[in-house]
């Protein structure tokens, strides 16, 4: 399959440098060419952009397919039984599509659900993003998010669970190396260290060997000084990072996703369980403190939203990127957090408009640079160089 899509302003390359009067030549799923109009072949079919913006697809670093956003989505999972479990996701797939959210990196769901699903998509059974899954998460006896959880002590037992997860299918690795805000009802703190950096290490490793990388949930300062250590690629949440810490990530190149958004939501929402509520409360000021602090550095940010955990819709990526804009004026580095950034934290050729990139690919009828909310006027969604049928909210269908 191959096309052209013309009449188009687009946001090029890693800088989301604005050029008009270029087309992009899609082919067999990648971006074959970006040029000037006049360069490219004329004789292919052509997708008319009406003059919108062509941004790269976004991509979602932190969701959980399977649940369902509500004020308690453990207990809603712990009512429904699988086969319902399974059609959510499906039907969130289709969701994430809807709102130009065309990579999703699951890191959380019940019986492995998102690999089934991520299998499902490559297969062509049904329609959704590029799905990253891992497999359960490796944690300590009793420690976060056992309802998700591969309890694993001692280093044997963290090689044994991580080669689990490889030989199921996973393509990411998901550790808990602190305790967490909405996860046991009663005896979990977030400062509390969980896998310790040894048990870290040997799953780090083993996951490398096989070209895996590894997302280490970590709010408290012993945790994230062990995970950071112990190798791991991704710190989701991070809280308690401070300068110490941070130079330690540039130095090792480990990414920060700090799924801001959802912490906000626990803390202010009306309905949430009361164990949850209050822990957020006490943290979210330092969270976003610490998400001043560092924005700025020289280590790489990507946008996750925790999507699917209580009242945390599956589109709440845009929310996470406006949260980031509350704290932080720069809309251009935000709008990277969601593409360029989180496409080299996958270490995958998507998140940007360019040559030898997936063309995963949206048409917004404004430009979302100047106003991040411009996201929700999204006319054309495209995923793998296909044209996705559907009426979006503020769109039309095209065609080739
Ligand atoms: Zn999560």
């Amino acid at each position: 399959m191959e096309y052209i899509i013309t009449n188009i302003k687009l946001l090029y390359g890693e800088n989301l440098e604005l050029m008009k009067d270029h087309a992009v030549w899609v082919k067999d799923g990648s971006i074959e060419k970006v040029a000037a109009t006049q360069e490219i072949p004329a004789d292919l079919p052509v997708v008319d952009g009406n003059g919108d913006y062509l941004i790269p697809g976004l991509i979602d670093l932190h969701v959980h397919m399977m649940w369902d956003g509500s004020l308690n989505p453990v207990s809603t999972s712990e009512t429904e039984g699988y086969e319902q479990m399974l059609l959510r996701a499906a039907s969130n797939c289709r969701h994430y599509l809807l709102h130009g959210i065309t990579t999703v990196r699951d890191i959380g769901s019940i019986d492995d659900i998102a690999i089934h699903i991520s299998k499902a998509i490559k297969r062509g059974l049904i329609q959704g993003p590029d799905v990253v899954a891992s497999g359960k998460t490796l944690t300590m006896t009793g420690g976060h998010d056992p309802f998700w959880a591969r309890f694993v002590d001692g280093p044997e037992e963290a090689l044994k669970g991580v080669r689990e997860q490889i030989f199921k299918g996973a393509e990411v690795i998901k550790v808990s190396s602190t305790g967490g805000v909405y996860g046991r009802t009663e005896g979990e703190e977030v400062g509390n260290a969980e896998l310790s950096m040894e048990e870290q290490r040997v799953i780090c490793n083993e996951a490398h060997k096989f070209g895996l990388k590894v997302a280490s949930h970590a709010i408290g300062r012993e945790g994230l000084y062990n995970s950071i250590l112990a190798g791991v690629d991704t710190i989701e949440h991070g809280h308690f990072l401070d300068d110490e810490l941070i130079a330690l990530m540039e130095e090792r190149n480990v990414a920060w996703i700090p799924t801001l958004f959802v912490y906000k939501q626990i803390a202010t929402q009306e309905g949430i369980p009361q164990y949850a509520k209050e822990k957020a409360v006490e943290i979210v000021s330092i969270h976003r403190n610490a998400f001043r602090s560092y924005f700025d550095n020289n280590l790489l940010i990507g946008a996750g939203s925790d999507a699917g955990s209580p009242c945390t819709p599956h589109h709440a990526l845009w929310n996470e990127l406006y949260t980031m804009h509350e704290i932080v004026p720069d809309t251009k580095n935000i709008l990277k957090t969601a593409t360029v950034n989180a496409g080299k934290i996958l270490g995958r050729k998507v998140g940007q408009i360019r040559e030898g990139y997936q063309a995963n690919l949206l048409l917004t009828k404004e430009n979302p640079l100047t106003n991040l909310k411009h996201l929700e006027g999204l006319r054309q969604v495209i995923v793998r160089g296909k044209i996705i049928p559907l009426q979006t909210p503020a769109g039309q269908v095209l065609g080739v």
